[in-house]
């Protein structure tokens, strides 16, 4: 086994295309000062040699490559989504047919893609101490991206999240056909970023303003009874509004680099709002720096991590892509504190699943996982699900009784 300097990045990355002179000196200048980097000072890899077996180079690729690590997690996530996906449909398939084919039950996951009943059941089991068993597991899932922001920044966006997955890999595409992304400029940068905190702050003070009566009128609704095959439901008869908005949502991710995540999600605003308590934080080495602003360059979150160093910033995602560039050897790094040691990103990984699946195992475990809905019931709220009863207004839903 040899180490060798890793590829100069400078020729690895794809910069944004430069129009101003002064950027073209900039980045003729820091390729420079890569270039004068003393051999001791430049950030080696381990090389395997072509013979080593397939273990050896998988167990290299893990230990030094963050992005490979990052990547099979977020394979591994989208997958498991996937599988809820499919077992949703099957479960659908049996309810519409009115329990004619095989009974498949209902993925508790499921309950994941529901934000706005898990903040409503947030509120209501931090107001009253009650895990209600109508989506529990939305609201064990909602805690454990919570813990996860709270402990390793917005981590989730970047690690787990399978729309987070699916914006970066609209934006790798469109950098791959266009050989660049469109990003706005700072000063229209900024306000579109506050859009989502605008929509948190919709959702949040609409569940805020809710007392315990409203809340608990809502989760035992029968609109939010069946909000997963309401949601279901709406991805299958796609209206054509809600086609084009997805339409959109999609071509401006291809254009835009993170343009739901960083314009628009609501769920990300709330992460990057608790993120700042974090310990982790990518740390810089000033006195190491050359300045060569890779780390700037290679950031999704556009954020000056050449200029900080601690980044506090609530859009990082802890994403390795900064640590990944940067040419000098120990200079910049996921730390705990600025003495503190390194977290290599197989560490990193290693923290953000297994603390996602601690609090959802903790859930499981406690019986907090799967609802209290019957077949039989759920049976009967498919057949009527187009009746006025199942719609809602703004978390207000219509007036029901016992029977309901
Ligand atoms: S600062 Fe580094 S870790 Fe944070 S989002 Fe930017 S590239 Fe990713
Ligand atoms: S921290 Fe950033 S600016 Fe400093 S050497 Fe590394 S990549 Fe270059």
């Amino acid at each position: 086994m040899r180490t060798e300097e890793i590829p100069n990045p400078v020729r690895s990355i794809t910069l944004e295309p430069v129009t101003l002179t002064s950027e073209r000196k900039a980045h003729a200048s820091a390729r420079s000062r890569i270039r004068k980097l003393p051999p001791g000072q430049r950030r080696r890899r381990t090389v395997v040699p072509a013979s080593a077996g397939w273990f050896e180079r998988l167990r290299v690729r893990l230990q030094e490559d963050p992005q490979f690590v990052r990547s099979t997690v977020q394979a591994a996530f989208a997958l498991l989504c996937v599988w809820i996906g499919v077992e949703f449909v099957l479960f659908m398939r049996w309810g519409e047919s009115g329990g004619a084919t095989a009974f498949v039950r209902r993925p508790p996951g499921a309950e994941g893609f529901l934000p706005i009943s898990a903040l409503i059941s947030l509120k209501y089991w931090l107001s009253t101490g009650i895990i209600n068993e109508i989506h529990p597991s939305g609201l064990i899932i909602l805690l454990a991206i919570i813990t996860v922001s709270v402990l390793l920044k917005k981590a989730f966006c970047s690690w787990l999240c399978p729309i987070g997955t699916l914006s970066e890999s609209l934006w790798l595409l469109g950098k791959k056909i266009f050989g660049r992304t469109f990003d706005p400029p700072r000063w229209l940068d900024y306000p579109l970023r506050g859009l989502k905190y605008l929509l948190l702050l919709f959702f949040g003070l609409s569940v805020l303003t809710m007392g315990i009566p409203d809340l608990r009128a809502f989760i035992y609704s029968p609109y939010n009874k069946v909000a997963d095959v309401k949601m279901y439901l709406f991805f299958v008869d796609l209206t054509a509004a809600a086609f084009w908005t997805l339409a959109v949502l999609a071509i401006g991710s291809v254009l835009i680099k993170g343009f739901w995540c960083r314009y628009l999600c609501p769920y990300g605003a709330l992460l990057g709002a608790v993120s700042w308590l974090s310990p982790f934080k990518i740390t810089r080495n000033a006195s190491t720096c050359i300045n060569c602003e890779l780390c700037t360059k290679a950031c999704p979150a556009r954020i000056a991590v050449h200029t900080a160093t601690r980044v506090r910033s609530d859009e990082c995602m802890s994403c390795y892509r900064c640590v990944d560039v940067c040419p000098v050897k120990d200079t910049l790094s996921m730390k705990l504190s600025r003495r503190s040691r390194p977290i290599p990103g197989w560490v990193f990984g290693i923290l953000v699943a297994g603390v996602f699946m601690a609090v959802t195992g903790l859930g499981m475990l406690t019986g907090h996982w799967h609802n209290s809905i019957s077949q039989a019931e759920y049976l009967r709220r498919i057949r009527t699900i187009n009746t006025p009863i199942y719609q809602h207004f703004r978390g207000h839903v219509p007036a029901y009784g016992p029977n309901d």
